[in-house]
Parts: structure tokens; sequence; C-alpha cells
């Protein structure tokens, strides 16, 4: 086989995975709400609870596709998922039991939460429903995480949430935690404390595991004050920061470390962002560019798409372009490239 020829066989199978259609993920937020507002925090809160012909429309979606996928993820996302807690537990309950029925189907839950109201009751109300990887930051030791993870009301954060983590170590929930510790330029030295007890107490535990993300600018209204890295010293942060916590165990599978070439959801066709108003998109940073507004769900589970909205998201999966296919929102056509697309291809028809 020619260099070639291989190298066209691995496109093919990276290709196949990234939009078979036996894979279905589906980004919920059952509330835009959240109860901590975060210093770098870029969402406006300004949609609410999910109404109930989204919450049906999620039920029905899922139910037309179960017969024919191989591999569901519901992956609860917010605003804060857990202040609209009924909702997740009230879809995961349902599409549980409907992957109880077809015995090819691996059906998974997973969420990004702050972990404030994530005590071992609800945990274990959430694993009983399938719902059993998390994704929780921390923003370092107590003192600096409570001056940027801060409560809606104003109130400290730290505490309640590391008793959490503390509990779902001391149970036997078959659940997975993966750290996502933040830093910036002002934070990166100080996070030893944090890293100390992160080793002593939850990394023992192999559910447990951990990333660091240098905090970005993301449109957040405080970003002139937050002073990020520039991308060459946040790497070499990152890899200073890696050593403190690992060790010699770099390569151990509880470094949660994202590879470059990582794929983002945005740019599979089988992800789907489900807003709180019924709105679907694909990227969960751009929540207000229109261009991430691809459709609506409708209440018997029927997407409706906006013509050209969809394919500019999965450009990658054509190109294979290592940087399209990580974020597609970088480059993404803007909306009148997208209508003058559109009129072109229906000249040409
Ligand atoms: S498209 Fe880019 S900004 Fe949006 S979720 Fe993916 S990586 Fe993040």
């Amino acid at each position: 086989m020619t260099v070639e020829i291989l190298q066209q066989h691995i496109d093919n199978v990276k290709r196949a995975k990234l939009i078979s259609d036996k894979y279905l993920e589906l980004i919920i937020l059952p509330t835009e709400q959240c109860n901590f507002r975060c210093v770098y925090c870029y969402e406006d809160f300004s949609i609410g609870r999910m109404k109930s012909e989204t919450i049906s429309g999620i039920k029905a979606l899922i139910e037309k596709r179960c017969a024919t996928l191989s591999y569901l993820n519901l992956s609860w996302f917010g605003g804060e998922p857990l202040v609209a807690k009924d909702i997740v537990l009230d879809i995961s309950e349902y599409a549980m039991s409907l992957a109880g029925n077809y015995s090819h189907l691996h059906y998974s839950g997973s969420m990004t939460t702050n972990a404030y109201f994530l005590d071992i009751n609800t945990a274990s109300a959430l694993a009983n429903v399938g719902v059993t990887h998390y994704q929780i930051s921390l923003d370092g030791p107590m003192e600096i995480h409570n001056k940027s993870r801060i409560r809606a009301d104003g109130k400290n954060t730290f505490e309640r949430i590391w008793s959490n983590l503390l509990a779902i170590r001391d149970s036997l929930l078959p659940v997975s935690v993966l750290l996502r510790l933040h830093f910036t330029a002002d934070t990166f030295d100080l996070l030893d404390p944090l890293l100390e007890d992160i080793k002593r107490e939850l990394l023992p535990d192999p559910r447990f595991s951990a990333f660091f993300k240098g905090i970005e600018h993301l449109g957040g209204p405080n970003d002139a004050s937050i002073k990020v890295f520039s991308e060459t010293d946040k790497a070499k942060a990152m890899k200073i920061l890696e050593d403190k916590l690992f060790g010699d165990n770099l390569k151990s599978p509880q470094n949660g470390a994202v590879p470059d070439n990582a794929v983002c959801y945005a740019a599979r066709p089988n992800s789907l962002v489900i807003r709180a108003n019924g709105k679907v998109g694909k990227c969960t940073v751009a929540l207000t560019d229109e261009r991430n507004d691809i459709g609506t769900l409708a209440s018997d589970g029927k997407l409706n798409l906006i013509p050209g909205r969809f394919s500019p998201w999965v450009r990658g999966i054509e190109t294979l372009d290592i940087d399209t296919l990580a974020c597609p929102l970088v480059l993404l056509p803007t909306s009148d490239e997208i209508a003058a697309n559109l009129r072109k291809k229906a000249v040409t028809v």
C-alpha cells in the first residue's frame, strides 16, 4: 500500500466516524439561566427555562432516531443545567428507557456543570438515568476561585463545590469527573495549593481526571479587565501546570488534556445544540451569532433547518483541515457569503 493510499484509507475512516448517522449527540440547554456570574462569562442569560414543546420535541426526535442509532449521547449544558434539574431527569429517564428497547444502542449522558447543586443525592439520581460524565470548572484554590466563579447573589462557591466533589469521591457512584482547571496570566502561579489538594484528595481515585484551560476573551462584558496569556505563553504555562499536577505521569489517563487536533462537536454533522427556546445551533460559544441559529426543533421532533446555515459548520469534513475541524467558528463564512452561496446554487439548479 502506498503512503497516498494509506493516507486515503485513514482519511476515509476518520471521515466515516465524523459523519456517521449512527452517532447522535444532542447538546441540550435545559435553561440558559445560571446561578453563577463568572467574571469571564460570555452568556447573556436572556433565555430562561426550556418550554414543554421543546422538551416534547427532544423526546420525539430521540424516539424517531433510536432504531437506527448505535450511539446516543445527551450532553447537558447551560446556563447551569442543574438549575433545571427536573428537565434533565425527565428527558434522561425517557432516553434511558427508550434505549433499553434497542440492544444495539449505547446511550450515555454527560454534563458540563458548575457543580454547586451536584450534591450526592443529585449525582445519584442522575447516575440512575445514565448521566455519569461530568466536566466541572475550578479557577484555583478557594480564595482565587471565589473571586471569579461567583454566585449570582455575590456569594462564594468554592466550599460547596469542593465538598460535593469529596462526597462523590467517597461514594461508589459509577461516574467520571473531568476537572477543567482555569488559569489567567494573573492566577497562573497561584494555583499550587489547589493542585496539591487535587493530587492528595481526588487523583488517587481513577474516576477523576483534569486538564488546564487558559481563560480567553470570549466576548463577555469583563474581557478588558482579564489578563490572558498569548498563545505561546499559554502553551508554556500549560506545560508547567501539567508537570506540577502529573509529574512523571504526564501520559496518565487522568491527564485529560485535549489534543491539538481534536474535532469540535460543532464540526460534526451528527452533533446539534438544542437551546432552551427550541432553536437549534452548532456551537456553544457563539450563542448570539445568527450564523449559529441553524433552525428550530418542533414539538413533534421535526428539525426545521434554515437553508444554508448548517453546511458551513461542517465544511471541515470535506477538507479535513485540522484548524477548521478544531474550531469551525474561525473563518466561518459571513451571513452575506452564506446568502450569496445559496443564490449561486439556486441559479445553478
Ligand atoms: S466552534 Fe469553536 S468556539 Fe464553538 S464550541 Fe467549537 S471550538 Fe468552541
